[in-house]
This record gives C-alpha cells, structure tokens and sequence, in this order.
C-alpha cells in the first residue's frame, strides 16, 4: 500500500458512513459491506471489470449403441510419455524466493519490504504496526480496518507487487475463504496425520512463520486421456477425466502439489481487486514458460497415473505404455486459485530432502510434497477439516474414476468394462499355444 517515493499514505478507516461500524471488503460481491447495518459500498471501478467472463465448452461423452465413441483420444502420442528434462526437477527445488529473483528482482524487494508504520488506532487509541506491503490491515484490539486512503478511493494499487508483467496478470480469481489462521491448522492436521513422514521438518512451525498466501494464475481445460498401462495383473487400457482442470500458467510453484489442492469451485468467480485485499497476498502474473506450457499436462498425467489407478483397483505397480490425450480449453478462461504456500526449509539443499506444503484457500484441502533424492515424489493430502459447501449444480472440478474400456469397432467404439475383464489375455500365450 506505500507510496515508496514519497513515503505519504493517508490512512482511511473502512467504517460505515450509515453506522460507524467496521466495514468488510467482500470480494464476491465487489463491494465492502457493514457487518452490522448491511450498508453495502462498490469497490471503486477498475480495468478488471472489463475481463470477459469465462464460457465453458464441454463436450459430452457420447455413447453409440451402448459403446463408449472416444475419438477425441483416438490419436496416440508417444511424445506424451517422455519424462520430464532434468531442468524440471531443478526447479521443482528451488525455493520461491529464488524464482522470483530470477524473474521479478524488483518485486521481490517490494515484497521483502519490512518498512512499516507505527500508529495509534485512530478507532481504539491503541498503538499498531502496519506493514507497507498490506493493502488492508486489521487492528488487533478493535477489529477496525484500514487501509491506504488513495487505493481505496481509486481502486489502483502498487503493481511493483506484482511477480512478472502486469499486463500478464489475471483479472479472475476465486477469493480466499480460509483466514491464514485456518491454514495454519490445516497444515498442522496434516502433520498430526503423517507425523512419520514430517519427523524431521516441523511444518507446523513453520507455518506459522513463513506460510504466504499467493494467488496463483491458471487456465481451465477439460483434460480427457485415454491410456494402456502395463501392471502386475497385466495390460489394459481406461479412460479418465478431469473437467475444469487446472493448467498451470507458471513454473513458481510445483504444478503436481498445486493439483493436489482440487477441487475447486468456479461459482464463485469473482473480479480481483489487489486494493481491496485484506492482509499480505503475493500476486503472481502468469509467466511464458515456452514449451513446457504444453509438456507440462503430459508430466502430471505419468506422475498421477500410478497412485490414481492404485487407489480404484489396488494396483501397486502401474507403467504407461501408450497414451492419446485431449485438452479442451475453455474460453476466456484465465484466473487466479487462492492458495497457501509453504516452502520448504530456508537450509534445504538442492540434494536435501525437502517438504512444501500448499492449502486450497478456498476449501482447506491441504497436501504436502516430499522430495528426496533417489526416492519417488511422496504426496500427502487431507480433506478440509471446514465445511466449504460447492455451489450445487455450478462448475467445479471433477476427477472421474478411471474407466477400463476396450476398443470394439469404427468408429472408434468402446466397451466399459470391470477391470477384471479388462486385463488382456498375453498374446505371448496364445501364440505359444498356437504354434507350441
Ligand atoms: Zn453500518
Ligand atoms: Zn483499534
């Protein structure tokens, strides 16, 4: 919220004109709203009021004759299984902050700014601390909030904050609903939880220091693949989707924990006005990531597989062989997710073992990364421990089960099947009773 150059900030209390009582930016509805009078005022107007809304363009699964048509997997593609370069597990260890060095040196020491201003309450009389890098802030004895007087009136806001380009930063978000507070007890049931796996590293200590809330941008895609996977039973072939996945639009946090955090619900899309956020939320504008834009969706889909298939049909071991794959992206469909951000230990080496935990801002799902050398990606999740309840009926979210199928006849028809039929009979087999 500093005006940095000249080191002047109004200070305005957010207080009803009707009544005097604190009020509550609400970013749903695009205004701040009286707690007790229900007095309601607009965000002042912004460029973001201009982003289109998103349109959604599913495409139903047909069914002919009771068959299953999937043409839109019907092409395989070989390079979807290649393995990610070894640049990729690099950066998956580095710490944000380097990221963002790398990027956006100047927006890293807007964010590290610890200036703050000390001052007495203007609604309680009691002495408080803002830090310049919140746009609204609390007190801690009233519960008055404040904020920057010129922000609030304008709607404008200190775009230095911003990680990469301004223009490159969405004008959608899901807002938060979990207080950092909330997160923090997330990432400490996670704890209680697999305290095996955490002995080593207290993240509930951690986040109580260093958890971040960033929101994080994104494009929707009904993501739809159809695969053969080798396993201990043998070979089948299913298809799976996830419609409104998340495709990443960065590479500043790991993309395989950040699909942990579905679902999300999309009902509540709603207009991001920096000014009007409460507490320190770091902005991320979506980055070029060139090529891996489009290898990245393929990386998720060979690291997820394994642990997806375990979870429906207890298989413990689970290799890709051939895979076809479509994404359909939804139009103007670019937003922020509201996440929390843990990274791992300020210490940890490139080589070390390193734990960073993510929290769903929207839901409280939380799930933690484990990376260790010469071991596989361990990923730990827990449900939210709050009730968010989805919109009925709205646009989410939605992983389906993995379904065994198997190719029948043109066009390109298949048969739903148990996995139990779906295993295919070794043809090394039938040739040896053929011709042994
Ligand atoms: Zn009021
Ligand atoms: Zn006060």
């Amino acid at each position: 919220m500093a005006d940095r150059q000249h080191g002047k900030i109004t200070i305005s209390a957010l207080a009803c004109k009707d009544c005097g009582a604190p009020m509550y930016p609400d970013m749903p509805k695009g205004g701040m709203s009286c707690a007790y009078c229900g007095h309601f005022v607009p965000f002042a107007p912004t460029d973001e009021d201009f982003t289109p809304r998103i349109t959604f363009r599913h495409q139903a699964l047909e069914t002919v004759g009771g068959f299953l048509k999937l043409g839109h997997v019907a092409i395989m593609d070989k390079e979807a299984l290649n393995p990610p370069p070894s640049a990729e597990q690099k950066i998956r260890r580095m710490r944000l902050d380097e990221k963002i060095r790398a990027c956006d040196a100047d927006a890293l020491d807007a964010i590290n700014d610890e200036a703050y201003i000390d001052m007495n309450c203007p609604h309680c009389g009691k002495k408080l601390t803002a830090n310049l890098t919140d746009n609204i802030f609390t007190c801690p004895y009233c519960g008055q909030k404040f904020g920057d007087y010129d922000q609030l009136s304008t709607g404008d806001f200190d775009a230095t904050l911003i990680v990469g380009r301004k223009y490159n930063f969405y004008g959608k978000c899901l807002p938060f609903h979990l207080h950092r507070e909330e997160a923090t007890q997330a990432v400490a049931s996670l704890r209680r939880r697999y305290a095996d796996d955490f002995a080593d590293d207290n993240i509930e200590a951690r986040a109580k220091e260093e958890l971040i809330a960033a929101y994080v941008p994104v494009q929707l895609a009904d993501y739809r693949w159809k695969m053969q996977v080798k396993s201990e039973r043998g070979t089948f072939w299913f298809y799976q989707e996830c419609l409104n996945w998340t495709w990443t639009r960065t590479l500043m946090f790991d993309a395989y924990l950040l699909d942990e955090l579905a679902p999300w619900d999309y009902s509540e899309l709603s207009i991001l006005k920096p000014a009007y956020l409460e507490g320190n939320v770091r902005l991320f504008a979506s980055q070029n990531i060139g090529e891996w834009q489009r290898t990245i969706p393929n990386y998720i889909l060979q690291k997820k597989t394994p642990a997806r298939l375990k979870a429906a049909f207890g298989l413990e071991q689970c290799e890709p062989l051939q895979v076809s794959r479509d994404l359909r992206k939804h139009k103007f469909a670019f937003l922020l997710l509201p996440i929390y951000f843990l990274d791992c230990k300020k210490d940890a080496g490139e080589n070390d073992k390193q734990i960073r935990v993510m929290v769903n801002g929207q839901t409280g799902k939380a799930a933690a990364l484990i990376l260790e050398n010469g071991k596989d990606d361990l990923f730990r999740a827990i449900e939210p421990a709050t009730s968010y309840v989805f919109a009925k009926g709205g646009e989410r979210t939605i992983l389906s089960p993995p379904m065994p199928v198997k190719y029948i006849k043109s066009p390109f028809l298949h048969e739903r099947m148990d996995i139990e039929d779906a295993f295919e009979k070794n043809s090394g087999g039938f040739f040896a009773k053929l011709f042994g």
